[in-house]
């Protein structure tokens, strides 16, 4: 059965207005594979890199990494979902702005009944990741202290509500007061403006002098030194986004000079590559939702028809949280 769902593409990098929607055909999953009807598709800072040619895509393309709707049919080989089950996802390649489409069922995962279709959708690759920032990457334990940049944004919000849950005091920044706010009530225990305070300064303050035991840094360029004088010796600088520019080749020896310190550049795809895995962190998000542990704090939501409209604003840093479009 091949029907046509609307779907959003590119045909060049640039800036927003080179989104579309267009009606693409949709056919029957093969071996290994799903159909998937959604019912929301989540916004992320991802999908600026991948429109604006940060990262690199063959196009024409679809864009957009996670949704979440309902299985309509699975390909021979698939045992973990069947058609009627509620799913969520987070895969590479772009694709998920669309209403329905077939793609590979092992990133794929069962959705619990408590949680809704927007939460699904907003919540999967955000909150995948921040399960792999404080449990697969570093070794964290209650106590320790991590600063997060950007923390009233969609990763931010989880993260925030996350390091609460595991007894981790979370310092965060954030570009405004309002925004810190925002963080605070979800359970950041220290909040910097860093449009108008020097954070490691702050940062230092907030420590006695100590610094942090991790550094969490998605804005790159602007804060990429900065962190790194946030951190205690042996401390771990975790560089994971470019929100604000690439970060600059680094200068080995300057982590010497600063305390030994150790560096890693992480992304949710290595992590979700593995069926298994990304079945286990997607289940353990699951739980953190469902106990009410963490709330998906969906910020906007914009209709599929508003994409571009969506994207100026999450570059314009005029959203908070996690950001949906409806179907
Ligand atoms: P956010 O909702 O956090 O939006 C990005 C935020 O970054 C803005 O709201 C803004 O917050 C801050 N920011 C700082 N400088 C700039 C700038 N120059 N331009 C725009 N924004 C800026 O997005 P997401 O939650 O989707 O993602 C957060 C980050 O995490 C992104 O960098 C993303 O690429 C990264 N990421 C990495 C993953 C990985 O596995 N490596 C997976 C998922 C996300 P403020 O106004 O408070 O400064």
């Amino acid at each position: 059965m091949t029907t046509t769902a609307r779907t959003v593409v590119i045909a060049q990098t640039g800036g927003p207005q080179v989104l579309h929607l267009m009606d693409r055909p949709v056919g029957d999953p093969g071996p290994g594979e799903v159909r998937i009807r959604h019912k929301a598709c989540g916004l992320n800072y991802i999908d600026v890199y991948y429109r604006s040619g940060m990262y690199p895509l063959a196009l024409p393309h679809g864009i957009g990494m996670e949704a979440a709707g309902v299985i309509e049919a699975v390909g021979d080989g698939v045992t973990h979902l069947k058609a009627g089950d509620r799913a969520a996802y987070a895969s590479q390649p772009p694709g998920a702005c669309t209403e329905a489409r077939v793609m590979p069922a092992a990133q794929v995962c069962p959705l619990p009944d408590a949680i809704g279709f927007d939460e699904g959708a907003a919540m999967m690759l955000q909150g995948m990741t921040v399960e792999y920032l404080f449990h697969r990457t570093v070794p964290l334990k209650a106590g320790d202290t991590v600063l997060f940049h950007a923390a009233a944004g969609g990763v931010g919000l989880i993260a925030c509500q996350w390091a609460k849950s595991e007894g981790i005091t979370l310092i965060g920044t954030a570009g405004s007061d309002a925004k810190c706010q925002l963080a605070l009530d979800h359970g950041a225990a220290h909040m910097i403006n860093y449009a108008s305070e020097d954070f490691p300064a702050r940062v230092r303050e907030l420590t006695g002098g100590r610094g942090v035991d991790v550094v969490m840094d998605s804005v790159g360029r602007d804060t990429f030194e900065g962190s790194l004088d946030c951190l205690r010796p042996l401390g771990m600088m975790i560089t994971f986004g470019n929100a604000s520019g690439p970060v600059p080749p680094v200068d080995l020896a300057g982590l010497a000079r600063r305390g030994s310190l150790q560096i890693t550049r992480p992304t949710l795809f290595t992590h979700i590559a593995d069926h298994e895995t990304c079945q286990a962190m997607a289940a353990h998000l699951c739980d953190k939702v469902a106990s009410g542990a963490v709330k998906i704090t969906i910020g906007q939501r914009f209709a599929l028809a508003d994409v571009a409209v969506a994207h100026r604003a999450l570059e314009a840093r005029q959203t908070t949280g996690s950001t949906i479009l409806t179907l």
